[in-house]
Order: C-alpha cells, then sequence, then structure tokens
C-alpha cells in the first residue's frame, strides 16, 4: 500500500509528503481504511508504530471532507490520553498533519492554568485532545458538552488503566451520544481494556501488529 493507495483527501496527503512519508506502517495500512469507512478499530500497537497517524489521518480525512464546527465547548472529535506529554504530541500531530486544512484543537490537560484551555474551547474546536481527569471537570461545569461528539479515540487505553482513569471514561463516553466512531488503542489487552471496548464499541475491526 502507498499513502495515494489510501485515497485520503488531498490537504491529508500534501502534508503527508510534506512529513516526509512514503509508504504506511502497518498499523496505518490496516487502520486507514477501516476508519474511512466509519468502522470502529481496536488496535493492538506499541509506541513507535505510527499509530498516532492511524487516527489523525482519517480523522482529518473526515474533517476535510466534510467541514463544519459545533460551537462553543463542542467538537466533531475527542481524543483521550494518559498524560499531558502524550495529549500534546497528539495535538502537535493535528497541527502537523492538518496544516492544509483549517483546523481548531484544543488541549485540556491537568497541571496548566485553566483560562487558556476554556478560550481554546470557547473558540469551536474541531477536535479536543485530553486527560481524562481535567475534562470531567469541565464536563462539570458545561465547558464542554460531548453530546454531538462523532469520533471518540481513546489511545494507550492500558496506560489509562494502569492510571485508574478507567471509571473517568466510562463516564465520559457515557456522554458521548450514537451514533459514534469509537477507537481504542492500547499496547496490550487486559481484561478490563477487552471489557471497555465490549461495552463501548460495535463490531470494531481488530488490528494486531
Ligand atoms: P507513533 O507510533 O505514533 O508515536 O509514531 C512514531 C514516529 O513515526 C513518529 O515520529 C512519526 O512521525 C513517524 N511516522 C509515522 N508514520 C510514518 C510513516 N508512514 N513513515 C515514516 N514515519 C512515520
Amino acid at each position: 500500500t502507498t499513502f495515494s493507495d489510501l485515497g485520503l483527501a488531498q490537504p491529508v496527503q500534501r502534508a503527508v509528503a510534506a512529513a516526509g512519508y512514503e509508504t504506511p506502517t502497518p498499523v496505518q495500512a490496516a487502520a486507514i481504511p477501516a476508519l474511512m469507512e466509519g468502522r470502529d478499530v481496536l488496535g493492538i500497537a506499541q509506541t513507535g508504530t505510527g499509530k498516532t497517524a492511524a487516527f489523525v489521518l482519517p480523522l482529518l480525512d473526515q474533517l476535510a471532507r466534510e467541514p463544519g464546527r459545533m460551537g462553543p465547548g463542542k467538537a466533531r472529535a475527542l481524543i483521550l490520553a494518559p498524560t499531558r506529554e502524550l495529549a500534546a504530541q497528539i495535538a502537535d500531530a493535528f497541527r502537523t498533519y492538518g496544516k492544509f486544512l483549517r483546523v481548531r484543537s484544543a488541549l485540556v490537560v491537568g497541571g496548566a492554568k485553566a483560562g487558556p484551555q476554556l478560550r481554546a474551547l470557547n473558540a469551536s474546536p474541531d477536535v479536543i485532545v485530553a486527560t481524562p481527569g481535567r475534562l470531567e471537570d469541565f464536563m462539570g461545569t458545561g465547558a464542554v458538552k460531548l453530546d454531538d461528539t462523532e469520533i471518540v479515540v481513546l489511545d494507550e487505553a492500558d496506560q489509562m488503566l494502569d492510571m485508574g482513569f478507567v471509571p473517568a471514561i466510562r463516564r465520559i463516553l457515557g456522554q458521548v451520544a450514537e451514533p459514534r466512531q469509537t477507537v481504542l488503542f492500547s499496547a496490550t489487552m487486559p481484561k478490563p481494556i477487552k471489557a471497555l471496548a465490549n461495552e463501548f464499541q460495535t463490531d470494531p475491526e481488530t488490528i494486531a501488529i
């Protein structure tokens, strides 16, 4: 498979070329077509496999094909990550691969001032990249409203399990109405993660790298 075989929207393909990528990694070759078809994906993949682009590229493709923001505090897509460092890396990936699109993202993480994050949320982002604790704080005050969110990605789900975030993830996913595309990436698949996938995904395409 080459990147042009995947049929990503032109601005996304241009950003991939600008990043110097020639061939999709195995996880990208498997996940991108499934996600472009609107399927749920359950991916077992470690860091370094290209898993970030595997969910960011199809998400940007969707935003390129059907643009439109949802208003203050809302977003088309929500990415949940265990740490602020990983969340920041994912937000960077949106900037890199979204540089030929008008994509606005809001980074919502603990240990940083709330003001700038609230301003980013108020500016009607396309995407919210968040750690679960701060996101729940903002859901509680009404600063974030997830009912219309179309795509949810749980990245490094086993890390979130180790950090005790599974109850928070359940509460957060419980707020996002169906139909919804739910993507879960994890380096390992312990029982509580498998249970989360069973509970919140519909007929996922399972990818193991
Ligand atoms: P990740 O597994 O998402 O942390 O990505 C690992 C690294 O691989 C990142 O630095 C990406 O920039 C790089 N990368 C992702 N996809 C590709 C690709 N198709 N070709 C070359 N490098 C890539």
